[in-house]
């Protein structure tokens, strides 16, 4: 008998069936005994479990610090090698920052990103000036960098402190996104290293299926170890302005008036305010009204109000009147007169504005807790449906977080990546960046938050508006077909020519490894 169990364990091994599974200690081995540049760590895990939303919380098995391509190679060539033997997955992790566990693993090796300092920031002046970053790079850093160089990348997210793989996996979208199009536009070439351990390069003219396939790719064929950035030149101040409008319409119209416009801002954005007090007193600091006697008398609680955000970059080699240029461009809008702010900041700050808010919140202990964050992009022709449904309505007061709306025009948007998009030329953001008090029970807390993202999302398919989720959060594959639509064929079909096994990124929820 002991022959008989003997061969039979050995043909087990040779031909994995579905029954067997390589265990924990095994798969732990194996990684233990990787030529690596970097190092694995069984023990220092629990970060990886943990993100900016601070919802979903899944253990790895090991988080990999990669100080080289071929570490992350040879990683993902041995989960590979595991074939349906294991149900193990590697996840990158940039900075963390997302709402919903994308970035995590249960049970799966986390690849944490920032250790790959492989290649240094390299960079490349001349008429259309770029820099190669590793993937795992933060944009402050390459701002920093790129400033000693008089140069900037041009489109950006809020908030500076993300990685390259871990926006160009979703889109990048900020203010500059109407002129230059989102971050994933502004890329020239990537490096990835795909669900086979394959290294491979690629960009418009070589590999462009696994190159547009990773851009909104939502990190589903390959990990970026490196990306080429565009860089234009660099501003050094900026002319931030705010204005108010009661008026949605108008509001919208202003908007849709300054990104279709060739003389227009820099940065444009938006915000909803709902029922809030002492809203001129709270901006004080930071911007002075134009009219201080007038604007102190607006009255904002009990009512929704829409504030137009807009930004002129100064250039040291300026040689026409800004100012004049700003209000010839502000005389063509329609704001309440008494309500313009301004303020004069160096581009730097104004960039990294939403880390100035970090600080203070971090302080108050307000920073690590749940955000219950719901994105939308809504067609612009559906933008007044979708206004007068939930601001006001579904949404009675903006004290939970900041409610972000502008329009981008798609004539920017790079065509054929994975980033789903609404149908129409031009369409909104809109943006619920709730954060939810910890044990609350009240309007403050998770539990209430997520009912109201949920009668949004209700809303918006109930009337059909034809919304799409930014950032998108699903479970079940039925609905991530919905949500790609007709997108969906190559995106599956991408799935498996570049990560076969369903090894990558299962904290997105799309597809499932097969064991
Ligand atoms: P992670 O959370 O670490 O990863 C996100 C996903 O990408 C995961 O699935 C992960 O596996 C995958 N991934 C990570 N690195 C790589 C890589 N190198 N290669 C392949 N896949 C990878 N977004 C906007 O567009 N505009 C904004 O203005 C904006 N503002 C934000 C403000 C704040 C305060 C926060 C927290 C987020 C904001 N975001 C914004 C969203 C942000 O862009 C995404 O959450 C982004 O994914 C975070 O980057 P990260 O490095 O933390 O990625």
């Amino acid at each position: 008998t002991m022959n008989k169990n003997h061969l039979s364990s050995k043909q087990t091994l040779a031909k994995p069936t579905a029954s067997f599974q390589l265990g924990s200690s095994t798969i732990r081995s194996s990684l233990e005994h990787l030529k690596l540049d970097g190092n694995v760590s069984f023990d220092s895990i629990d970060h990886a479990a943990k993100d900016f939303g601070n919802r979903y919380h899944s253990l790895p098995l090991a988080v990999m610090h990669p100080q080289s391509v071929s570490d992350i190679s040879s990683t993902i060539k041995l989960v590979f090698a595991m074939g349906g033997s294991s149900d193990i997955t590697v996840a990158a992790r940039g900075r963390g920052h997302s709402l919903a566990g994308q970035a995590q693993a249960r049970g799966g090796v986390i690849m944490s990103m920032e250790s790959l300092r492989h290649p240094e920031m390299r960079f490349y002046p001349g008429k259309m000036p770029y820099v190669d970053v590793s993937g795992g790079e933060l944009w402050i850093n390459i701002l920093h960098e790129s400033l000693k160089h008089g140069l900037t990348p041009k489109s950006w997210t809020d908030y500076l402190h993300l990685t390259v793989g871990g926006t160009l996996s979703n889109a990048g979208v900020s203010g500059q996104a109407f002129r230059h199009g989102p971050q994933i536009n502004n890329v020239h070439q990537l490096e990835v290293v795909t669900g086979t351990g394959d290294v491979v390069r690629c960009s418009d003219d070589e590999n462009s299926d696994l190159f547009h396939g990773v851009l909104g790719g939502l990190g589903q064929f390959g990990i970026i170890t490196r990306a080429r950035i565009a860089l234009g030149p660099a501003p050094t101040m900026v002319k931030w302005i705010r204005l108010l409008y009661s008026d949605f319409s108008i509001f919208t119209e202003d908007q849709e008036f300054l990104i279709s416009s060739q003389n227009s801002f820099d940065y444009i954005e938006g915000f909803v305010i709902i029922n809030r007090t002492g809203l001129v007193n709270d901006w004080r600091s930071s911007f002075s009204p134009k009219d201080p006697v007038r604007a102190s008398q607006l009255q904002s609680e009990g009512k929704v109000l829409f504030c137009l955000e807009v930004a002129k970059y100064l250039y040291p080699e300026n040689n026409y009147d800004v100012n004049q240029n700003i209000e010839t461009i502000l005389s063509e809008l329609n704001y309440i007169p008494s309500t313009l702010f301004q303020s004069e900041v160096p581009y730097v700050q104004f960039l990294d504005r939403v880390h100035i808010s970090e600080m203070k919140l971090r302080k108050k202990g307000l920073w690590e807790i749940p955000h219950p964050w719901l994105n939308l992009l809504v067609p612009k022709s559906k933008i007044h449906d979708f206004a007068a449904g939930v601001f006001g309505n579904i949404i009675r007061d903006t004290s939970n977080g900041p409610i972000l709306i502008y329009p981008v025009n798609k004539s920017q948007w790079r065509n054929g990546t994975s980033m789903v998009t609404p149908e129409e030329d031009i369409f909104y953001l809109v943006a619920f960046l709730s954060s939810a008090i910890p044990y609350s029970t009240g309007k403050d807390g998770l539990e209430h938050i997520l009912s109201e993202n949920k009668r949004i999302l209700n809303f918006c398919a109930s009337t059909q508006l034809g919304v799409k989720q930014y950032l998108p959060q699903y479970s079940t594959q039925d609905e991530w077909k919905a949500h790609f639509g007709k997108q969906w064929e190559v995106f599956s079909r991408r799935k498996s020519t570049y990560d076969p096994l369903a090894i990558l990124a299962p904290g997105q929820r799309i597809f499932k490894k097969a064991v």
